[in-house]
């Protein structure tokens, strides 16, 4: 017997440009009040997610914080925090929050946190978060971390990949379906073509290449400049030109760099 399926008719819904440019009005961003704003044109719009990438303790984490308490201290909405890296600390959290005069406790109370231990976990949090949390943010901090550790090797790249992709996907969905704002964060690798002539963000590329490039829409690159200035780069937007912005870190989290 053949498999073969009777193909469902698809409904294709053609519109204009002008009207999609009418629809888009009506989008809303996150303004993280932050120099990350200035990359983004004001802020994350809903249904997006932004990648910010850049090598260890350059501060990913530390805007995954900034905006997890931006969003449940001050906009008194729930944020979905998953924490491949377990490195979160609610202590962090609370500093942030009493820096900017929120309370800290209200704001812990918004975050919903999951620490997955193995890339399994990590692919099912998504599609358990449970129904009556109703996130404005989620945050995947050290999106690819569990993947690297668990598929080593060349043999096992295809699949790692293969796998990157599904969760992207799934968190694509989500936050598209939903209307709400994403974050990821990325580790880098040297890049084996690298030439000391590149600039930082082609020596240092993000893991999971491709499979990121086609979920993400905005992506900002860290790196660390002079006493502890750290400077976000946008690379490769469809939409924005390329622009850097300096940033510091803080008792606030991530803020300007103060003019001297
Ligand atoms: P990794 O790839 O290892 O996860 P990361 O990019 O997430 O690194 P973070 O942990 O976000 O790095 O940033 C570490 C940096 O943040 C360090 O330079 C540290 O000095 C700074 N930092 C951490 N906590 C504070 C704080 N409470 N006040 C000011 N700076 C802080
Ligand atoms: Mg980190």
């Amino acid at each position: 017997m053949s498999k073969k399926k009777k193909k469902e008719k698809v409904e294709i819904n053609w519109k204009t440009a002008y009207d999609l440019w009418q629809e888009r009005k009506n989008i809303k961003r996150l303004e993280t009040k932050t120099p990350i704003d200035e990359l983004i044109g004001g802020g994350i719009e809903e249904g997006e997610v932004v990648e910010f990438y850049g090598e260890f303790g350059v501060g990913k984490s530390q805007i995954s914080f900034t905006l997890a308490t931006r969003v449940a201290g001050e906009l008194g909405e729930d944020v979905v925090f998953i924490d491949c890296e377990s490195t979160f600390k609610p202590e962090r959290i609370i500093e942030i929050a009493k820096a900017r005069g929120l309370d800290p406790e209200k704001t812990l109370q918004k975050i919903h946190l999951i620490q997955p231990i193995s890339a399994d976990e990590q692919m099912e949090a998504i599609d358990q978060i449970p129904k009556n949390i109703k996130p404005k943010l989620i945050v995947v901090d050290g999106v690819t971390t569990l993947f690297r550790a668990e598929y080593i090797g060349r043999e096992n790249l295809a699949e790692r990949q293969g796998l990157l992709r599904q969760f992207l996907k799934k968190l694509l969905t989500y936050v598209r379906t939903n209307k709400i704002y994403g974050v990821v964060t990325n580790q880098v690798y040297g890049n084996p073509e690298s030439s000391p002539f590149l600039p930082l963000e082609l020596r240092e590329l993000a893991v999971g290449g491709h499979s990121l490039y086609h979920a993400i829409d905005n992506r900002i690159f860290i790196r660390k400049a002079q006493h502890g200035t750290r400077i976000a780069r946008l690379v490769d937007s469809s939409r924005y030109p390329p622009a850097e912005r300096p940033f510091v870190i803080t008792e606030k989290g991530i803020e300007s760099k103060q003019e001297e």
